[in-house]
């Protein structure tokens, strides 16, 4: 295991703050009561990303009086994702709930989560069953982003599912193996195949402040998820490099009939159909580079291609895995699981 006091903590949850001042309070006085009643071995890692508002201030003055509460300062903003990141990669606990600052996802639910995930789910979804406290637009652009995302990744993926969830300490050492450089957690814990349950909730509004992720970062954070899962706008040269390339071979045909038949000037046929030919080739070309640094972004992305979720071999349920890591044997490729992560049994 990748942390010394892993597992001797019960339960980590991770708070990604990026100018949270006005929420901090707020956030406090609700989390606390939950998690005390939890009455289990608890910490709070409050992610810091690069504030420059009082969020630190405000933070230190609340750990004080809270020792379970931690704060992890990043030097710069880095984004939500790279923030959750450095939470995973710092909470101790067997189970780690990643939550937003603002309240918008109820804690309440953690109590929940944790018990389905003591019951056997390594993956616990919170799956905003009404988000009508959100803006039209918010509604509009996210239904539309879990719909594409859902063709994507796959039908696996809980439409709805932010970043309000627990995953097990299994998951995090098999996030934190995976060279990602711009992970999309929603997205990416889903292609895992843990055993998963779902806490459904009301989404309320902000407690105070604003979003920070206004319409740059909302777009930034749909190209990721597009770019990270697939590699069709890549293959978009090569059809469009076929298409043209069959386009030119008929205009070649016609420009040649026309030169037979004496009606272009002189020195127009072998140009036009020079220009053609390039054009069309050099796309095909381009279409044909584009599949194979598609293929070498895959690799570099050395994600497992099957998960083992148990083995009657073994009398211990088996470690996560990764099958196409160099230094490690190749372990057989079950065929039904062949090229892809696939969906373990549900829980
Ligand atoms: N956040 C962050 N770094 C950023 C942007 C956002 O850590 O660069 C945090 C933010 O403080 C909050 C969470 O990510 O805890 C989600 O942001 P927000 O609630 O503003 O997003 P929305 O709910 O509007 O999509
Ligand atoms: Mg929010």
């Amino acid at each position: 295991m990748g942390t010394d006091l892993a597992g001797e903590i019960t339960l980590s949850v991770v708070i990604p703050m990026y100018n949270e001042e006005a929420v901090i309070s707020g956030l406090v006085a609700r989390l606390r009561p939950v998690l005390d009643g939890l009455h289990t071995e608890y910490e709070v890692v409050a992610v810091d990303d690069g504030s420059r508002d009082a969020t630190v201030a405000l933070l230190t003055a609340q750990a004080d009086e809270w020792p379970q509460l931690r704060i992890v300062r990043l030097r710069r903003n880095s984004g939500h994702q790279a923030a959750l990141t450095a939470g995973l990669h710092r909470a101790r606990g067997r189970w780690v709930v990643s939550l937003d600052a603002d309240l918008q996802d109820p804690p309440e639910a953690i109590a929940e989560m944790l018990r389905l995930a003591q019951a056997g789910a390594d993956v616990v979804y919170g799956v905003r069953a009404d988000r009508s406290t959100d803006t039209v637009f918010k509604r509009q652009t996210a239904r539309a982003y879990y719909r594409l995302m859902r063709r994507i990744v796959g039908a696996e993926l809980p439409a709805q599912a932010g970043d309000f969830r627990l995953v097990s300490r299994d998951v995090v050492e098999t996030l934190r193996q995976l060279p990602e450089r711009t992970p999309v957690y929603r997205l990416l814990v889903p292609a895992l195949g843990f055993p998963s349950a779902e806490v459904r909730y009301v989404r309320e509004a902000r407690l105070a402040g604003e979003t920070k992720y206004p319409l740059p970062r909302m777009i930034a954070l749909a190209w990721d998820s597009v770019a990270n899962f697939t590699a069709a706008p890549l293959r978009l040269a090569t059809w469009l490099g076929l298409g043209s390339f069959l386009a030119c071979l008929a205009l070649i045909a016609f420009g040649i009939v026309g030169h037979l038949r004496g009606v272009t000037i002189p020195g127009w046929t072998s140009l036009f159909v020079a220009v053609l030919l390039f054009g069309g080739v050099q796309l095909v070309c381009l279409g044909l580079l584009g599949e194979y640094v598609g293929r070498i972004y895959a690799t570099v992305q050395n994600r497992p291609t099957f998960h083992v979720g148990s083995d009657t071999a073994e009398d211990q349920p088996a470690t996560p895995e990764l099958s196409n890591t160099a230094d490690r044997p190749a372990a057989p490729e079950p065929e039904a699981n062949a090229g892809r992560p696939v969906a373990a049994v549900r829980g």
